[in-house]
C-alpha cells in the first residue's frame, strides 16, 4: 500500500513535496475524510461504526471494497447537514495543509431523510464558502476551491437531470461550482442512459468530467467512445484505454487525472512502476496529466505522496517534478 511505499523517502523530501504548489483535481468529499475523523464523527453522534473494516493493505482489497467503504460506512456516517459540513471542513484543511493551492472537489448530491439533493448541494457550497471566509486574510496563500457535482453511473436519467440542472442553476450564483463528473462503480453498469442529460453540461459552460476506462472490462460496448462524443474537459483514470482512443485523448489535448495509489492500492494496476502514467510520459511524451488523490481518506495517499511517486517511477529530478507542478498551477490557478 502506499504507506510503504511512502517510507523509503526522507523527511526533507516530505517536506519539500508539502511545500511544493500543488493543484487536485479528483479528490471525492467522502472519500477525502479520514476514517479517523469518520470514526469520531461517528461516536458524537451516537451512530454505529465497524470495528473492523475492510481496508487498503489488506490481503485481496480491491477496488470492489473500495466502493463497499463508501456505500456500508461513509454514507451511514455522513447523512445530515452537519455530518455533510463537518466533512468539508476536515477535508479543505487536510488539503490546504497538504500545500494544494487549487483544489477541485466532487460530490454526488444525496437524498436521504435529512435533506434532498438541492439542499444536500447547498450545505457543500456553503460549508467551502463558510471555510474560506474563516481564512480570508490569512498569512498562508488561500487555496482556491472549486467543485463538481457528480452524477452515478447507477442513477437514472431523471436522477442525472436533477444533478445537472442543480449545476446548471447555482453556478452563476456560486462560483466555486464548476462542473459535473461522472462516476460511481464502472463494473455495475455503462453510462448510456444517461447521455441526454450529461449532454446540457457543455452548452451550460460547464465542464464535464468522466471516469474513464478504470476497470479493464467496459459495462457496454462503445461506452469510451459515447463519452469522448460528449467532448469532455477532462477523464479521470485512463488506465485500461485502447490505444486507438488514447491517440485521440492525446490529439485533442484532454487533460487525464493520474490517481497512482488509487489504481495500484485498489487493485486495477499491479505496482507503481507499471503505472500507465509511464508510457504515456515517457513513451508518448504527453504532459497533459494532473496528478490526484481520489480519495485520500481511503488510500491513505496524500497529494504530496503521490508526487513523490511519480518522480520517482518517472526518474524526474526535484526541478523538474517543480516544473510539472507550476505548470498545473499556472493552467488552474487562474
Ligand atoms: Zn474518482
Amino acid at each position: 500500500m502506499s504507506l510503504k511505499h511512502i517510507s523509503k523517502y526522507t523527511q526533507e523530501d516530505l517536506s519539500w513535496a508539502r511545500s511544493l504548489p500543488k493543484v487536485e483535481l479528483h479528490a471525492h468529499i467522502n472519500g477525502s475524510v479520514s476514517l479517523d475523523d469518520l470514526r469520531s464523527l461517528a461516536l458524537s453522534k451516537n451512530l454505529p461504526f465497524p470495528a473492523t473494516l475492510a481496508l487498503p493493505g489488506d490481503p485481496g482489497f480491491d477496488i470492489k471494497d473500495v466502493f463497499t467503504l463508501f456505500s456500508s460506512t461513509i454514507y451511514g456516517v455522513v447523512r445530515d447537514q452537519d455530518a455533510l459540513r463537518f466533512v468539508v471542513g476536515k477535508v479543505l484543511d487536510a488539503f490546504q495543509a497538504d500545500g494544494c493551492v487549487y483544489l477541485e472537489l466532487r460530490t454526488t448530491p444525496k437524498k436521504n431523510v435529512a435533506m434532498d439533493m438541492d439542499e444536500y448541494v447547498m450545505v457543500v457550497v456553503g460549508a467551502i464558502e463558510e471555510w474560506l471566509l474563516g481564512r480570508a486574510g490569512s498569512q498562508e496563500g488561500l487555496m482556491h476551491v472549486r467543485l463538481l457535482l457528480s452524477v452515478d453511473r447507477r442513477h437514472s436519467v431523471e436522477q442525472a437531470n436533477q444533478i445537472v440542472d442543480l449545476a446548471v442553476k447555482y453556478a452563476p450564483l456560486h462560483t466555486c461550482i464548476v462542473g459535473v463528473d461522472v462516476c460511481g462503480d464502472p463494473t455495475v453498469g455503462g453510462i448510456r442512459h444517461l447521455v441526454p442529460a450529461l449532454q446540457k453540461v457543455k452548452p451550460a459552460a460547464l465542464k464535464l468530467v468522466v471516469h474513464f476506462a478504470e476497470v479493464a472490462e467496459c459495462p457496454e460496448q462503445d461506452e469510451l467512445e459515447t463519452i469522448l462524443s460528449l467532448n469532455p474537459d477532462r477523464l479521470g483514470h485512463c488506465t485500461f484505454v485502447p490505444s486507438h482512443l488514447m491517440d485521440e485523448i492525446i490529439k485533442r489535448e484532454i487533460t487525464m487525472e493520474i490517481c497512482l495509489s488509487s489504481n495500484v492500492v485498489g487493485g486495477t494496476v499491479s505496482a507503481y512502476e507499471r503505472h500507465h502514467l509511464i508510457e504515456l510520459w515517457k513513451e508518448r511524451g504527453y504532459r497533459n496529466l494532473v496528478l490526484c488523490t481520489d480519495d485520500r481518506g481511503i488510500f491513505l495517499n496524500e497529494l504530496s505522496h503521490e508526487y513523490l511517486i511519480a518522480m520517482d517511477i518517472l526518474g524526474l529530478t526535484k526541478r523538474e517534478m517543480e516544473e510539472w507542478a507550476a505548470r498545473c498551477v499556472e493552467q488552474y490557478r487562474k
